[in-house]
């Protein structure tokens, strides 16, 4: 069975799309079979895995209002390996169509559900929004992976966050629970990213991952050439951190 995760930060920019597609991508290197969900009307996910948006027939609003089946939209990353149910623009639609469909928030748990069977990992790259979307994407989750930087502000957003989860746990997906914050842009060098990630651990204890993502050049080009980092350049500290994510996660999965 498919273990499915959410990556969700109600902020933009805070590496939600970058540690989706490089999760991704080094989930298929360690033997993974994998599935990357782009939730994102922006479509960066889907371009940071070589898959032009400009030139898709089908994508994951097609899924979600049933014109197709995942089979007929999803498409395998050239540079990553990895399966996409790509997104462009005609997602930003979705959002007052679903309004109107039956089951509005489970359209994506009922679209995955026949294809269970084909992925030992699913992972969904959700908008800077606590939208129809991201509800759609916390609705078929096991879990939520919350990517932070370690700013004075970054816990004031969490609390959003972690009300909307409970929300949705109480009254749509009892199987949902947060997995882990996962420490990312990382500047040792600077006192207060040290201080923040010392709370985090004091506060969070093991919800906190032990992989820490530091802030690397090379994870912010991959993208540009529609390569996942952790391919692009796999010496890279950057890309060395997600291959140790990917492992803590094949390790975290076992226990679910
Ligand atoms: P989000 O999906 O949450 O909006 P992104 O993953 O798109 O965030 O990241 C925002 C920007 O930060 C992008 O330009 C990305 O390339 C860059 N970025 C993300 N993670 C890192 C990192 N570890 N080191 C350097 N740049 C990063
Ligand atoms: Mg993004």
């Amino acid at each position: 069975m498919a273990k499915i995760f959410c990556v969700a930060n109600q902020k933009g920019g805070v590496g939600k799309t970058t540690t989706c597609v490089n999760l991704a991508a080094a989930l298929h290197r360690a033997g993974q079979r994998v599935l990357l969900i782009d939730l994102d009307p922006q479509g960066n996910a889907t371009m940071g895995s070589g898959i032009d948006k400009r030139g898709l027939q089908h994508s994951v609003y097609h899924v979600l209002v049933g014109l197709v089946d995942l089979a007929g939209a999803r498409v395998n990353s050239p540079t990553g390996g990895y399966d996409v149910l790509p997104a462009n623009r005609d997602l930003a639609g979705a959002e007052v169509e679903l309004v109107n469909l039956e089951q509005r928030e489970k359209r994506l748990r009922n679209a995955l559900a026949a294809f269970d069977a084909d992925y030992d990992f699913v992972l969904i790259d959700c908008p800077p929004s606590l939208s129809m979307l991201t509800l759609n994407g916390l609705c078929c989750a096991n879990g939520v992976i919350i990517p932070m930087q370690c700013e004075y502000y970054a816990l004031e957003g969490l609390s959003d966050l972690v009300n909307t989860i409970k929300k949705v746990h109480a009254n749509l997906n009892r199987e949902l629970k947060i997995i882990g914050l996962l420490r990312v842009m990382f500047d040792p060098r600077m006192t207060l990213q040290q201080q923040v990630s010392a709370q985090l651990e004091a506060h969070f204890g093991d919800k906190v991952f032990r992989a820490i993502v530091p802030r690397n050049v090379r994870l912010a080009e991959a993208p540009s050439h529609g390569i996942p980092g952790v391919v692009y350049d796999k010496a890279a500290k950057g890309a060395q951190a997600y291959m140790a994510f990917a492992h803590e996660m094949i390790e975290r999965a076992k226990t679910f």
